[in-house]
């Protein structure tokens, strides 16, 4: 009897648990049996490797061959293991070293000629394997995914015959695919764009610095679309820690990783119609949903009473917790979504209340109703909500100054955030209450200026660490040590809801 092991990578979320493929090879009736997989999996990931070690005319053992997968509760997509598979049976058979592969880790599915394809994941595989203290074998295709972890070694291939002449000592792997040039990034539109709404852009540029989510209220067609559009422009790059987090949910995704998105935030706009598996994750093997992909980046929600609202009520936990549990039958995946939610809503259901066309003829208990669409305890995750109102034409001219560019307000954010990250390592939305009280004191004229404020609008205790919490964001924009009487004002002016209609 003979046995080799070899090391792969499975899916759970964002986790890839280690594999280990055990191969024992006995006397009796040639057959190929694996342990650990269910029979659908199996059935096809048999064809698979068998098939490749035939047609890469390596010898396959006349002996009963056993696979053992462990540990033997895996999610079903199996194809990710073939490589695995089809090495550990070359190392039982003596057709590669046994010593040699146990260095390593090893991810790919096997065409039936032998070529290995790409899988979903890998970024996350790459990191893991790094901290394992091995290299990793995999697909060519996914090598540029993989690479974004610095200090791994990997050993990219195409075909099966390339990896074991590698392990054979017998060639070295062909040189890594050639970066391509990266493409002309995507241009992000900029602010420099959008004339007038100057109060929106200065709402956008606080919700930036400190991470705050915002409501904005406005009739239809007056750009809060086109406004949000442009928050990615100004948010700070990720840090590597967060882009490799940001990137381990994208590989997992249906469309994968671009690796032209490294370190940029994400900004994710799913349509009201988006289902709640769409929205917050789920499935079998359950993937991420726009939440999570939107971590350490922004959601931008357009039309907020128009989502299901039993699916607004789960974003409670992740704006809270900065995390979503998802639970589908006996499986459970924890995927991360700490973002950064920006909305928009129309005003009341015909969407010009307010609007100087005196169109809307809505009334009092009508706009009532679409407002209480949205939750008291999803609204009161919002910091910021203001009015977009519709521009006077002289605004939008072409003899109307242009905005100021995103780079210039991108500036003003990342010293804003980086203050606020070297005084209590995390951005001021997420600060806890005992934090506001710690942190968020304003100076004896700005709290003089607050307490009459509670007082006239009969503002909530809520609003008033919300109110807080904004007003340092936006010292933090000045460099201001103190939290000024102006900090207070402009904070209570961007919580539109609290003065009723
Ligand atoms: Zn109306």
């Amino acid at each position: 009897m003979s046995l080799a092991v070899a090391y792969s990578r499975g899916r759970v979320g964002v986790a890839v648990p280690l594999v280990t493929v055990e191969v024992h090879l006995a006397n009796g009736l040639p057959a190929l049996n694996i342990v650990g997989l269910p029979e659908t999996a199996v059935k096809e990931s048999r064809d698979r490797v068998r098939a490749a070690i035939a047609n890469a005319h390596f010898e396959f053992p006349m002996q009963r061959v056993t696979i053992n997968l462990a540990p033997a509760d895996l999610p079903k997509e199996g194809g990710r293991y073939d490589l695995a598979i089809a090495l550990g049976i070359l190392a039982a058979t003596g057709q590669i070293p046994k010593k040699r592969l146990a260095e390593y880790e090893c991810v790919g599915e096997l065409s039936l000629s032998g070529e290995i394809r790409a899988v979903s994941g890998v970024l996350p595989v790459a990191l893991a394997c790094r901290d394992n203290g091995k290299a990793l074998i995999l697909p060519s295709a996914n090598y540029a995914e993989a690479a974004l972890i610095e200090t791994v070694t990997l050993a990219p291939a195409e075909h099966l015959l390339e990896v074991s002449a590698y392990l054979n000592g017998q060639s070295p792997l062909p040189e890594p695919p050639v970066q391509a040039a990266p493409e002309r990034i995507q241009e992000i539109p900029d602010f420099a764009e959008v004339k007038g709404q100057f109060h929106v852009k200065r709402a956008l540029e606080i919700a930036a610095a400190g991470q705050h989510n915002m409501l904005m209220l406005g009739p239809p067609g007056t750009g809060k679309s086109m406004l949000a559009a442009r928050l990615p422009s100004i948010l700070p790059p990720l840090t590597e820690q967060q882009a490799i987090e940001a990137a381990a949910i994208a590989s997992i995704s249906d469309k994968g990783f671009d690796p032209k998105n490294w370190r940029r935030p994400p900004f994710r706009a799913p349509h009201h119609t988006a289902s709640a598996a769409a929205l917050v994750g789920g499935g079998g093997n359950p993937r991420p949903g726009e939440i999570s992909l939107a971590h350490h980046g922004a959601l931008f929600l357009d039309e907020l009473p128009e989502f299901d609202r039993k699916v607004l009520e789960v974003l409670r936990e992740p704006l809270e917790t900065g995390q979503i549990t998802i639970s589908r039958a006996a499986r459970q995946a924890e995927f991360p979504a700490r973002f950064q939610m920006i909305a928009a809503m129309n005003p009341c259901p015909c969407g010009y209340l307010g609007d100087s066309s005196g169109r809307c003829h809505c009334t009092q208990e009508q706009v009532a109703r679409y407002r209480n669409r949205i939750s008291g305890p999803l609204l009161d995750r919002i910091d910021l909500h203001l009015d977009v109102p519709r521009l006077e034409l002289s605004a939008l001219t072409a003899a109307a100054p242009p905005g100021e560019c995103s780079a210039d307000i991108q500036s003003r954010v990342v010293a804003a955030r980086q203050r606020a990250q070297a005084r209590q390592g995390k951005a001021n939305a997420w600060l806890t209450v005992k934090e506001i009280n710690d942190i968020c004191q304003p100076d004896p004229d700005g709290e003089q200026l607050l307490t009459t404020a509670m007082t006239r609008f009969a503002l909530s205790h809520r609003a008033f660490h919300r109110i807080l919490k904004v007003a340092r964001t936006i010292a933090d924009l000045a460099c201001a040590e103190a939290i000024a009487p102006a900090h207070i004002s402009e904070a209570i002016g961007l919580r539109r809801l609290d003065r009723g209609r």
